[in-house]
């Protein structure tokens, strides 16, 4: 079928086939095309696990049976030295990333969504200062589609976006230290492991520079696992396939295990996107920077962004404006929903990725944050003032007084990028001033704070 589609999603990863379920489920006439064949469709590199949280957030709470690959009761994170362990418990998932977004396509197509796989996004069609389609290659070709809103779901592709005018909002680039480059094998044990519910991250600078590494179990088997690490990016650190084959494979517990699957890609740690949407766009996924900083997860946070992008667009076709402003009400729904969260998380994540392993070891020996806090620390994005300044009372006449200290100040930090984001603004034009004041906080608690 030809003419203008009231939306193109580019990309069909979790996050652009969440948003083009629930764009055919409203009726609207929704192309959706994705570079991969469909069998291949929503297979990436990934850890797999979801917090439940999530899950009941979207309204997935009935996945069928074999969608999921084992549940989760909680995390244990682990000290460098590996002699301290937190376990913070919470329901969650570990998910086939393939049958999540197969299930995801097939309601759509149900619905009337169409599909075009292997076919790339080349790029925008811009016009009179507003996206009005979308550049497909088909065949040795390219065609101009038309759309009154494109949806940028390309991952860190960012198909779209990374070709808008600079001055738009959406168009900033990722720099390399605000990601993580991550690698991930899928291996079969040769023993059932224990407890397979729980999984495990290991925090240690000389093993997973700026990152962790970490020991998912898909406990449906017992025996299949999920054993990956990141490491900051920018930063000249090695690669992470090599880090884990030096320092993890090595384990005894994977002795003639058999590796099922491997890879690894990008992960976008940072803040989101200061606007998900501008004149005829929007973005969703990791294309927005939709992830946790502190951990990386960006299964769930990638849907919560593309549920608040689909309800805006709904919303927008309905008054008949998709520009910045018609579409504004995504930013409101992201923000308060996640972004803010995800904001906050970011001013820990660079405190964190400062820390030596003798001062992470420290923190855990004299529970400086306990399990409870970052529980709090994970659901919400809080650290509350009070739980450091018990800690400096106790610890800070004894030892490292410094580091306390600087905690403390991590935490007013926090709270101070919660407060400007409680006051995120109301229209575009108020974006300018807004990110301004973002900046010179980030500077500030980078020159301050931070060495
Ligand atoms: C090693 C690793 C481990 C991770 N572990 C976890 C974890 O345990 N839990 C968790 O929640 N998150 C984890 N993440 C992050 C998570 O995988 C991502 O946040 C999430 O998958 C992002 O989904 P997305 O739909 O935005 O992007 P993607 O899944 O990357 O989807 C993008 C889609 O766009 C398509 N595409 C790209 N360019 C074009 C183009 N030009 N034209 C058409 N189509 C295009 C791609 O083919 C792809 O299908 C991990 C990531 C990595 C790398």
């Amino acid at each position: 079928m030809g003419g203008v589609y009231d939306v193109v999603v580019v990309g069909l990863g979790v996050a652009g086939a969440y948003a083009a379920y629930r764009l055919a489920k409203a009726g609207l006439r929704t192309l959706a095309v994705d570079v991969k064949p469909y069998e291949r469709l929503g297979d990436k590199p990934c850890g797999d696990a979801v917090g439940g949280h999530h899950l009941e957030r979207l309204g997935l709470t009935d996945l069928p049976q074999d969608v999921i690959e084992g549940r989760v009761r909680g995390i244990d994170i682990y000290s460098p030295s590996e002699r301290f362990r937190f376990r913070v418990l919470g329901e969650g998932y570990e998910i086939d990333r393939i049958g999540l977004v197969r299930y995801l396509v097939e309601r759509a197509l149900d619905r009337g969504l169409e599909l075009e796989t292997e076919t790339p996004a080349l790029g925008p069609v811009v016009k009179d200062g507003s996206v009005q389609g979308v550049v497909l290659k088909r065949g040795t070709g390219s065609v101009e589609v038309g759309a009154r809103v494109v949806i940028d779901a390309s991952g860190n592709a960012r198909a779209i976006a990374r070709r808008l005018p600079r001055e738009w909002p959406v168009s900033e680039d990722l720099k390399a230290e605000d990601s993580n480059v991550a690698y991930r094998e899928v291996r079969e044990l040769r023993r059932e492991i224990e407890e397979p519910e729980i999984l495990r991250i290991y925090v240690s600078k000389s093993v997973a520079p700026g990152g962790y590494w970490w020991l998912f179990p898909y406990s449906k088997t017992g025996t299949r696992v999920n054993v990956g690490l990141g490491v900051q990016g920018g930063r000249g650190y090695p690669h992470p396939r090599d880090l884990l084959y030096r320092y993890v494979l090595s384990r005894e517990v994977f002795e003639g295990s058999r590796v099922v699957e491997a890879g690894g890609a990008v992960v976008p740690t940072r803040r989101p996107l200061e606007s998900l949407v501008w004149n005829g766009i929007a973005v969703v996924g990791d294309a927005a920077y939709a992830v946790n900083p502190v951990h990386g997860g960006g299964k769930g946070s990638s849907m919560l962004s593309a549920n608040c992008v689909a309800s805006a667009v709904i919303e927008a076709l309905e008054t008949g404006r998709t520009d910045a402003g018609g579409l504004w009400s995504a930013n409101a729904c992201y923000m308060s929903s996640y972004g803010a969260k995800q904001a906050v998380l970011d001013v820990f994540r660079l405190f964190l990725q400062e820390l030596s392993d003798d001062d992470i070891e420290f923190g855990m020996r004299k529970r400086i944050i306990r399990e409870e806090d970052l529980n709090v620390l994970s659901l919400r994005g809080d650290l509350e003032l009070s739980v450091v300044d018990k800690a400096v009372r106790l610890l800070a006449g004894l030892t490292r007084p410094s580091l306390l200290l600087k905690l403390r100040s991590v935490v007013e930090y926090m709270s101070k990028v919660r407060a400007l984001y409680e006051s995120y603004p109301r229209s575009p034009v108020e974006l300018p001033v807004w990110s301004r004041r973002l900046e010179e906080l980030l500077e500030e608690y980078k020159a301050r704070v931070l060495g």
